[in-house]
This record gives structure tokens, C-alpha cells and sequence, in this order.
């Protein structure tokens, strides 16, 4: 397929990137993140966009983020564009306001599920979709060999203030969702922002979609001070005792970007972001046979099984955002999601979605009349194994790839049902599966495995321990 050899050129260029990471540049701040950093990462893009262009500027609510705002400014205007600051806005906002703005290009200020020292830069395009992997080459091209074009005193670039950019994007939100069932409905929901960029938007549309909601860690806080940003179940307790003591429908976590969303059922029981993404496939795809869902390669099998319901095909994409909206780009599918509890929808915006996933998945249960456990419980639940395997940082460096290759060499022993290359290797036995993928940050391998019971993924898992560590020693 056309795709997959595109994503196999991307994948070599993602190891050619020595700045920006799977998704964007992180670091901690003032340690590896400094303004100067900023500045010239705000000088590089407005060399690439040209001068007269404009940028949208948002952020979350982290102590750095308003430094990094005006140092990246300054770097930007300095070079000839102009800047549109928007303050503290989700991610999926910033994906909605730069075509809204009709503005050039997009920085989002966020180091996402990180913990509270960190931060991030990510680049968005004029359409709202993340710079793809050829696109950070080039800014990382001009950043490290200092090609900057700089503007002479009369092309410095101006520097305006959008208000209330969020309630514009909560408008549009509404207008797409059916209010009559939903409101009718009358949902109690709780809330947990993590104190992040959600805290303007989710409370908000919430409330004007006439839900009864118990807002728990949604005010703005650098520090992060309730919960560790990711919305991980062992992270959200409070969410969980919350909905339960509040005979609340369902709850809601948030990372700081609110690009991810997990929900908690009507019992206080954490729905997987997998599922997540899967019931919102599940309920716009319903009615729409024949369409394509584009799923990160560690995405759960459980949709498949809502592929099967629903009649569409999934395509299965390297892990990170931008492969995902390449995909969907190239060809045509209607959504796609990683694991984690970000969803993309083709009509929408080009970014995961974290608030509007919150009145989909309500209108998907006004629309049946069934509590999300109900909901939840329609498709398969499976074991998941996650185990890494490190090694020497030098020797993983050098054979790393190679390594991987002996292991696709290895795993064909096996009596698999389908085998997916196109980050790491995946092998299906039906629904069960097996993916290995070396780590672009750290000396291991991830073993993943995916099985109807708990035993299965194990010896599953322990077979690509297994494979790993033989694959490893054999490659001199
Ligand atoms: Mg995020």
C-alpha cells in the first residue's frame, strides 16, 4: 500500500531528528528548555513560513508556558511574522482557532502528560494538523545551522491578543451535538482538568449542554498539585470515589492539553482510552459501512471488534499523531486514535480531541438509552502486557535496527495470522497479538501483548522477551 511505504520513509526520517521527538520538542524547563531555545525555535519557523505570515500562540497552564510564549514570540515577530496570542487553550482548541484566525501556521506550548517541570513546543500547520516528520526535519535544518532570516526594522511582525477563543470553539462544538437528547438526558458528570488547559473549555460546554457537573481539579495549576498529569487509572482515584459518591453517570480525566480524554463509568470503573476511541468509532461510523479507521499499532483489538460491528477497515499507523492525520489524509479515513485516549475526526478538527469527546460519548449514551459500563461491556475486553527490556545504551544504539530486523526474521517461525511492519513488528494469532518496538528515546525494546486472558498474554509476552533478548545477542 501507498501509505505504508510513506510511513516507512517516515519512520527512517523520524531517527534523523535530533530536536523535536515523536511529537514535538520537550524538555524541562530551564534545564533542557530555555527561552533562548524558544526564541530561536520561533526565529526558525517564521524563516520557513516566510515573512508577512502569521502565528497562532496557545498554551497550558504550567509555570513556564507564559515565558516560553513571549520568548517564542520574540523570536517570531523578530523574523517577520505576526502573533496571535490566544493564552491558556487545549490543544484541540488551537487545532480549531488557526484556520478559524485564518492564520499560517500554530505553536502549542505543552509538554502534555509530562510531570509539571516539563515543557514542550509542538508546530501546527494552517490546516490545524501537527508538522509532519518532513517538516521538523527542515525546522531542525534551519534552528541547528542557525539559517535564520531576520527582519529588518520596518517588517517586525505585530503582536495582537485573542480573547475568548475557547468559547468560539465551544459554540462549534455545540452545534454539532444533537442538544435535545442530550439535554434531556440531564447526565451528571464529573470533572478532573488536571488543572490544565481544559479547565476554559470542558466545566464550560458542559454546563451549556445542560449537565449537571461536580468540577473536581478544575482550576488552573502549574503544579499539578491534585494528580500526576497522565490519566492513568492508577492516577484518577479521586475521580473515580467522586463519581460514585455523587451517583454521577460518568466521569471525566484530562491530561494538561486535554488532546486525551478517559472516561469512568456510572460504577467508577476507568474505560481504557483504547475503548474510548473505540465507542466513538462505534457511534459515528454506525450508520456510514465501508468506512476507515487509521489506529496507532499498540491500539487494543477491541477495535477490530467495532470495525467488525460497524463494517469499516482499520489501518494501522507508526505511533504518534502526525503519522495518524498523514494517514487519514492519504486516504480518506473518517477517524483515528492511538490507545492513550486521543481520537481524530475527519470532519472535525486535525488534532485529538479531549473536550468534545465528552458530549459525543454522552449522545451516544442518550441516543441508546444504556450507561456507559453497558455501553463498554457490547465489545470484548482483553489482558494487556506491557514489559521493556533494556540494554547498554551504546550497543543498543548501534544494532538497534538490525536487531530488529532479526527479530522480524524470527517471529515468522511462528504460526501467525498477520504480521504488521510498519513500527516495530506485530503479529496477530486472531485477535490475540504480539508487537515489538525498539524505543526512539531509551535503550529497550517495548514488548506488548494483547490476549483473551491474563495467562495467554503472558506467554505471549514471554515469547517476545524471549525473542528480544536472542535477537540482541545474536547480532554481533
Ligand atoms: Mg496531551
Amino acid at each position: 500500500m501507498e501509505y505504508e511505504m510513506k510511513m516507512g520513509e517516515y519512520i527512517k526520517i523520524r531517527e534523523k531528528k535530533r530536536l523535536f521527538g515523536t511529537f514535538g520538542y520537550r524538555g524541562i524547563a530551564n534545564k533542557d528548555l530555555s527561552p533562548g531555545v524558544a526564541l530561536d525555535l520561533g526565529a526558525a519557523l517564521a524563516t520557513y513560513l516566510g515573512k508577512g505570515k502569521t502565528v497562532v500562540v496557545a498554551q497550558d497552564t504550567r509555570t513556564s508556558s507564559e515565558m516560553f510564549v513571549h520568548a517564542l514570540t520574540a523570536g517570531l515577530i523578530s523574523h517577520g511574522c505576526s502573533v496571535k496570542t490566544v493564552g491558556i487553550t487545549p490543544t484541540p482548541t488551537l487545532s480549531f482557532t488557526i484556520p478559524y484566525l485564518k492564520a499560517d501556521a500554530g505553536i502549542m506550548i505543552s509538554a502534555s502528560h509530562n510531570p509539571p517541570e516539563w515543557n514542550g513546543i509542538k508546530l501546527w500547520n494552517a490546516d490545524g494538523s501537527a508538522f509532519s516528520p518532513e517538516q521538523d526535519l527542515v525546522i531542525e535544518d534551519i534552528y541547528f545551522g542557525k539559517k535564520f532570516l531576520p527582519a529588518s526594522w520596518e517588517e517586525i511582525g505585530n503582536v495582537e491578543q485573542i480573547e475568548k477563543i475557547s468559547d468560539r470553539y465551544i459554540e462549534a462544538i455545540i452545534s454539532r451535538t444533537n442538544q435535545e437528547i442530550v439535554r434531556q438526558a440531564g447526565f451528571k458528570v464529573v470533572l478532573d482538568c488536571c488543572g490544565g488547559a481544559a479547565c476554559y473549555v470542558t466545566p464550560n460546554l458542559c454546563e451549556k449542554l445542560g449537565f449537571d457537573v461536580v468540577s473536581f481539579n478544575c482550576t488552573p495549576d502549574g503544579f499539578f498539585k491534585e494528580r500526576p498529569a497522565e490519566p492513568r487509572p492508577e492516577n484518577i482515584g479521586k475521580l473515580k470515589e467522586l463519581v460514585k459518591m455523587h451517583n454521577a453517570d460518568f466521569g471525566v480525566a484530562h491530561d494538561t492539553d486535554a488532546d486525551r480524554t478517559v472516561f469512568v463509568d456510572e460504577r467508577g470503573n476507568f474505560i481504557s482510552g483504547d475503548r474510548t476511541f473505540a465507542l466513538t468509532c462505534y457511534y459515528l461510523l454506525r450508520d456510514n459501512p465501508g468506512s476507515k479507521i487509521v489506529a496507532n499499532v499498540v491500539t487494543s483489538s477491541v477495535i477490530l471488534d467495532v470495525a467488525e460491528k460497524v463494517k469499516a477497515e482499520v489501518l494501522w499507523s507508526p505511533i504518534g499523531e502526525p503519522y495518524i492525520t498523514e494517514i487519514m489524509k492519504d486516504t480518506g479515513a473518517e477517524v483515528g486514535g492511538e490507545e492513550n485516549g486521543g481520537t481524530i475526526i475527519r470532519d472535525w478538527v486535525w488534532a485529538r480531541e479531549g473536550p468534545y469527546l465528552v458530549p459525543l460519548i454522552a449522545e451516544l449514551m442518550a441516543n441508546t438509552g444504556k450507561t456507559l459500563s453497558e455501553l463498554s461491556k457490547e465489545f470484548p475486553e482483553y489482558a494487556q502486557l506491557k514489559i521493556n527490556v533494556y540494554f547498554p545504551k551504546a550497543e543498543y544504539d548501534k544494532k538497534k535496527f538490525e536487531v530488529l530486523k532479526l527479530i522480524e526474521k524470527k517471529v515468522s517461525e511462528y504460526n501467525y495470522d498477520k504480521i504488521v511492519t510498519i513500527d516495530g513488528v506485530k503479529i496477530f494469532f486472531g485477535k490475540e497479538w504480539l508487537a515489538i518496538r525498539p524505543s526512539g528515546t531509551e535503550p529497550l525494546f517495548r514488548v506488548f501483548t494483547e490476549a483473551e486472558t491474563e495467562e495467554r498474554a503472558k506467554e505471549l509476552n514471554d515469547k517476545g522477551v524471549d525473542i528480544v533478548k536472542a535477537s540482541f545477542e545474536e547480532v554481533g
